[in-house]
């Protein structure tokens, strides 16, 4: 309580954070200046460390969200491919190829291709 009054003028001015504490104040609204976003830096702020090269743990970028973006789209290009063999074969009475038979897409790609007059996506 004291210390509300020794803090700084301007954070003074702040509106509170509200969040729903736990320990000593058991349930009672926070009463910490909020940040920008509402809530302060105790309750609303990003978890884990800097992106990319900056952070410690960062190798050789492999897994970074470019990098899963990048995968991503190959993996879908792929599925595609594969849904488009597997549609093709069955329209000429063909089974898909074993490796990518049992694959969700491809059963749905056949199924889709299977029902007559309905657009394939
Ligand atoms: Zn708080």
């Amino acid at each position: 309580m004291a210390n509300l009054k020794a803090e700084p003028a301007q954070l003074a001015q702040a509106k509170r954070c509200g969040a729903k504490t736990r320990g000593a104040r058991l349930g009672r609204p926070c009463r910490a200046p909020a940040m920008p976003n509402g809530k302060c830096r105790m309750h609303g702020g990003r978890a884990g460390g800097p992106f990319g090269a900056r952070n410690g743990a960062y190798r050789h970028g492999r897994y970074t969200r470019e990098a899963k973006e990048v995968s991503a789209f190959f993996r879908e290009m792929a599925h595609d491919g594969e849904a488009m063999v597997a549609r093709v074969m069955h329209k000429h009475g063909l089974k898909p190829p074993r490796a990518i038979r049992r694959r969700r897409h491809v059963k749905q790609a056949i199924e889709a291709a299977a029902k007559p007059k309905e657009t394939v996506k």
